[in-house]
């Protein structure tokens, strides 16, 4: 196994598009990582210049200690699985898993046809390396559970089905790195949970270097020992699960990160007391359980909080939850049902509520947050409301940069 290191690699298109911008990332040897981002934004071109199918126009991209730039991908020890299973349609599976190793073992295409006709001695060895890449072929597919399919042809397959076999393709050669472009994105959502499942215990009983890339965050969270969240060509943060959810390094990376995103909330950064504060029109939450960068300044600022670090409760004219100056009242327009959980949509400053203005600096521009609620609650739209927030989980984003202000290493 390897690990692998991209430094500062760009890949220029004709047409002076780059896909990819000064990318620096290191996956470490052993580690499942997921690359994760929007649709356009340079993953699978990442993905591909490390199996070596795209060559950087800049930088350096290292599997192990070998700077592999002008590697041909086929000497780069990397198996790749892609999203449309690229099997050969007239191969059975048994034939599709042996194919590349029969090819590195010399026993295939020439050899298998004219084996009678090799003198004994080497007749000997062909049976030798054949069976060994049998044995190979059969213990991937007893891992994979797909045993019995082994003499079918890719056209006799389930989706799921035909899935596993491109896994096992893959992962039959033992790889240094094994690359998945998309893997699951064909399958139903039953299915895509089973497989997230069953890719998770392959990696922990392979020990492999893995690489995924996809556009879904949950399938990231779920699957990664580390997400790197990517935009625009670049990589915007790359840490364990845990660290990208609960502390995004940027506005980006909190809004594609959670289901629902992170609300966000205009106002400004100001000081009341002595401590910092965070005020939009009549109301405030104090920050003084966040440490904030030192760079972090007065003036326009965006907060951000989780849906789950809001809670409603009647509507009041004391202090929300006890930690809020000032009532932050709002009416609940929407309330979304997930089965487990539940989300309801509240309009924040709202000045119809009652019949009195909260805030009248901001009832012009009334903003929408999402609060998680009690799925067997009896929050119904049009309630008025008072919404708590959890001010020792809440973050402050520049308004300019989007970076985060709150968790921040030179805080
Ligand atoms: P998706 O999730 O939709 O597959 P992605 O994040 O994997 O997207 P890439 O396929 O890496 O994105 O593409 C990144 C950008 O580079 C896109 O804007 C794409 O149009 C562009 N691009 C990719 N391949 C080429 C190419 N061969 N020539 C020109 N532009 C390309």
């Amino acid at each position: 196994m390897a690990g692998v290191v991209l430094e500062n690699v760009s890949r220029l298109f004709p047409g002076g598009k780059a896909a990819v911008r000064e990318l620096n990332l290191e996956v470490r040897d052993r580690e499942f990582l997921v690359l994760v981002g929007p649709s356009g934004c340079g993953k699978s071109t990442t993905l591909r210049l490390i199996a070596g199918l795209e060559k950087p126009s800049k930088g350096r991209v290292r599997i192990g200690s070998r700077v592999v730039n002008d590697v041909p991908p086929q000497a780069r020890d990397v198996a790749m699985v892609f999203q449309n299973y690229a099997l050969y349609p007239h191969l059975t599976v048994a034939r599709n898993l042996a194919f590349g190793l029969e090819l590195r073992e010399g026993t295939g295409g020439w050899a298998w046809l004219w084996r009678w006709a090799l003198p004994a001695r080497q007749r000997a060895v062909w049976a030798e390396r054949q069976a060994a890449v049998d044995l190979r072929v059969r213990q991937t597919a007893d891992t994979l559970g797909i045993a019995d399919l082994l003499g079918r042809l890719p056209g006799q397959l389930s989706g799921g089905e035909k899935q596993r076999a491109a896994l096992g393709r893959a992962i039959v050669r033992q790889a240094a790195v094994t690359l998945f472009d998309e893997p699951l994105s064909n399958l139903d959502a039953k299915l895509r949970i089973e497989m997230r499942r069953e890719l998770k215990q392959l990696h922990q009983r392979l020990a492999a270097t893995m690489v995924l890339v996809t556009h879904d965050q949950v399938e990231a969270l779920t699957l990664g020992q580390r997400v790197a969240v990517m935009d625009a060509g670049q990589i915007q943060q790359v840490g364990t699960p845990r660290e990208v959810y609960d502390r995004p390094a940027n506005r980006f990376v909190a809004g594609f990160i959670g289901t629902p995103g992170m609300n966000f909330i205009e106002g400004e950064l100001t000081t009341a007391d002595g401590a910092n504060v965070f005020r939009r029109g009549g109301w405030s939450i104090p920050l003084d359980g966040r440490p904030l960068a030192r760079h972090a300044s007065r003036g326009p600022v965006v907060l951000g909080v989780r849906a789950e670090d809001l809670r409603i409760e009647p509507r009041r004219s004391g202090t929300g939850l006890g930690l809020v100056k000032g009532p932050v009242n709002g009416i609940v327009r929407s309330v979304e049902l997930l089965g487990d959980s539940a989300t309801a949509t509240v309009e924040m400053d709202a000045a119809t509520c009652g019949g009195e203005a909260s805030h009248a600096e901001h009832k012009s521009e009334a903003c929408c947050v999402v609060v998680r609620i009690e799925p067997r609650g009896n929050v119904q739209p049009g309630d008025c409301v008072s919404v708590g927030v959890n001010p020792g989980r809440v973050h402050l984003f520049d308004s300019d940069s989007g970076k985060n202000w709150c968790d921040a290493t030179d805080s």
